[in-house]
């Protein structure tokens, strides 16, 4: 009898938890794309969906220099949830950083990173649509992808750029936004958000670790080394999608690995692209810049 009551108990809780996962534009109060979201609101959405969904973990890796909370979502499959460590070892040990004999056919492991450019701010926006997405969608390819993947969300590698920006824009913009190019609103002054606190380009920073959100940054992405990285930028208003095409010379295999898994990427985005009519590019000098500098 006791058991029943408990899951008469249990029954309205798990309800009530689910019910309570709101959307962007319900928390927010706007729909994203409307207007941009500062760091303590994408930060408190970030933090409400870790509380009310159930396949998410929330992990707070480090503070920026301005003290703004930098911090990852890892969302999967429940099954794979409740194995996460054994997965990520089982990585390690296929990649030759742990010792022992990996599990067999474990899930891919997907990073994506958004606006290392502080002042290319729609990334962020796409960070919390995509997030609401993976907890929230019953389709099929949805829950295939978290069946197959885990997505590790890092929604804002430069939240002091990116206030920089967004504070900006709040206080310029009229009421309503002007779409004239030589708008004030368009017209970042120095040093604009693209940069971090000490205006150090963050997407300089991977390999030399310079900078506090870096260094912190870098050992959970050593713990988990993902198969995929998406690095999310975002080009001028007119410009076309950019997809990097790698670049040569390929003196080891690991280059020769990303470049061919570069031209993969871009071939298959490019189609999908160009199936919606949208301009893409992957031919221009960043090709022998981006491969070098990333
Ligand atoms: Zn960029």
């Amino acid at each position: 009898m006791k058991r029943y009551l408990a899951c008469f108990l249990l029954i309205p809780l798990v309800y009530s938890a689910e019910a309570q996962l709101r959307s962007p534009a319900d928390f927010l109060g706007y729909e994203l794309g409307e207007r941009f979201t500062p760091h303590h609101r994408v930060t408190d959405y970030v933090r409400h969906v870790a509380d009310n969904a159930a396949n998410v973990d929330r992990i707070e890796y480090g503070h920026t220099y301005e003290g703004r909370l930098l911090q990852y979502l890892i969302i999967s499959s429940p099954d794979n949830m409740a194995k996460l460590e054994e997965i990520r070892t089982a990585n390690l040990q296929r990649a030759g950083l742990l010792e022992g004999v990996p599990a067999e056919d474990t899930p891919a492991i997907v990073w994506l990173s958004y606006n290392v450019h502080g002042n290319e701010s729609v990334g962020t926006e796409a960070a919390l649509a995509v997030i609401h997405t993976l907890v929230s969608s019953t389709d099929n390819d949805v829950q295939t992808w978290l069946e197959k993947t885990i997505v590790i969300i890092d929604p804002c590698i430069n939240p002091d750029g990116r206030d920089r920006y967004v504070h900006f824009y709040h206080q310029t913009r009229g009421h309503t936004p002007n779409v004239h190019g030589e708008a004030r609103e368009h017209s970042e002054p120095w040093p604009g958000g693209r940069s971090n606190h000490y205006y150090f380009d963050l997407n300089r920073d991977w390999a030399w670790g310079t900078q506090i959100e870096t260094r912190q940054r870098l050992p959970h992405y050593n713990r988990w080394m993902p198969h995929i990285h998406v690095d999310f930028h975002e080009q001028s208003v007119n410009s076309p999608y950019f997809f990097c095409s790698g670049g040569g010379p390929l003196p080891c295999v690991h280059h020769l690995m990303a470049a061919r898994a570069s031209e993969s990427h871009r071939c298959q985005s490019c189609t999908l692209f160009r199936r919606r009519r949208l301009a893409v590019l992957h031919q221009t000098d960043f090709r022998s810049v981006l491969s070098r500098l990333w």
